[in-house]
């Protein structure tokens, strides 16, 4: 890389180019097969007869500048001076030369992180990083992830699972996350409860009345300070009016708790995309190791482990099998609230800002 820094662009990440490897530079668009010689390592080879292993690593997910720095160095070291990071963050060091990628793996042992997340592998549990830069959060989903992530080291260094499986988190009901097979999100169970002395000071109330998607805040006087006011029984507690008004306090130790979907997956060129859907609500938010959301992660594991045929993601295999089977082999309870009939939808569409009929 060069010493100097680069001029700064308007929009946009930096061309990638010139940070690739320059076998893959030069191969771009051109390989001819790849395979897996062992979980964690892939092989590519070019037309041109180039041949480049990558090594997957799987880090502890939020990276301090120290451990930045070490990923860095053994880039330097062991893998030609590249790293990257995939979508799922996983950390990927590629050689030209295969002679390099048992050392590369033993420095990568050797300071601590894993091989592994190819293949039919759980990878790494990708999240949105919540209390680091977001101002919605309603829980820490990376420590949720981290916790998963070592109850499941042993899934992402083998290649056990049917097919890949990927897991997501996400730390508010509104945004981020929900795009996996499996899928962890908070759930608030009750509505935010307003702390009136701050909101005339905090909060500019058209946009927070503009927020709500079911129009169940209105502009009030309470005490005679301007405020507002919530119809707890329209609310539907998203949770999206505590970002522009953060004394719309929603979060709550006991009442956020954690829900969890399965079955998302986007469409290839044999299915059509899926929807996931809830298999279980009203788990508990139980920090730091949130054991009742692993244990249920890990039945579904074991049980798509067991029952599904080889390649068949989860959704595959939950259509296959059928859902009142999924409910039996996972042992999770079936109960009303899985089943949406949309009846009663006339009025609660009706409430919501954006859809009338
Ligand atoms: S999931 Fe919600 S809280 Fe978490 S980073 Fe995304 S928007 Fe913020
Ligand atoms: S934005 Fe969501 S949580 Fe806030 S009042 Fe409206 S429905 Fe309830």
């Amino acid at each position: 890389m060069s010493d100097k820094p680069r001029s700064p662009i308007e929009s946009g990440c930096p061309d990638a180019f010139q940070y690739m490897h320059p076998v893959m530079r030069k191969n771009y668009g051109a390989w001819k097969y790849h395979e897996h010689p062992k979980p964690g390592v892939l092989r590519h080879v070019g037309y041109s007869g180039d041949e480049i292993w990558t090594v997957r690593v799987g880090t502890q997910r939020i990276l301090d500048i120290f451990t930045l720095r070490k990923l860095c160095d053994i880039g330097d070291e062991f893998a030609d001076g590249y790293i990257h990071f995939t979508i799922r963050s996983n950390v990927e060091y590629m050689v030209a030369d295969e002679a390099k990628v048992e050392p590369l793996i033993k420095a990568i042992e050797d300071a601590g992180f894993i091989v592994g997340g190819t293949k039919n592998s759980v990878t790494m549990i990708s999240h949105t990083q919540g209390w680091l830069h977001c101002d919605i959060p309603g829980t820490d989903a990376s420590g949720v992830v981290k916790s998963m992530m070592d109850e499941l080291i042993d899934e992402f260094r083998e290649n056990n699972m049917p097919n890949r499986v990927h897991i997501t988190t996400s730390c508010c009901q509104i945004n981020c996350g929900g795009q996996g097979d499996i899928a962890i999100n908070v759930q608030h169970t009750k509505p935010p409860k307003i702390n009136h002395d701050l909101v005339s000071n905090v909060c500019e109330r058209p946009s927070v009345v503009a927020r709500c998607p079911v129009a169940a805040i209105r502009p009030a006087m309470v005490n005679g300070k301007a405020s507002l006011e919530v119809d707890e029984k329209k609310c539907i507690c998203c949770g999206a009016c505590f970002p522009p008004c953060p004394p719309m306090q929603i979060n709550d130790a006991e009442h956020t708790k954690l829900a969890i979907w399965v079955g998302g997956n986007h469409s290839n060129a044999r299915g059509k995309p899926t929807f996931q859907k809830l298999v279980a609500a009203g788990i508990p938010n139980n920090p730091p190791r949130w054991p009742e959301a692993n244990a249920i992660v890990k039945g579904i594991l074991k049980a798509y482990k067991e029952g599904a045929k080889d390649w068949e993601r989860i959704n595959d295999w939950i259509e296959r099998i059928g859902w009142p089977r999924f409910f039996e082999v996972t042992n999770l309870p079936f109960t009303k609230y899985h089943v949406d009939t949309w009846r009663g939808a006339r009025n609660s569409l009706n409430a919501s800002t954006h859809i009338r009929f």
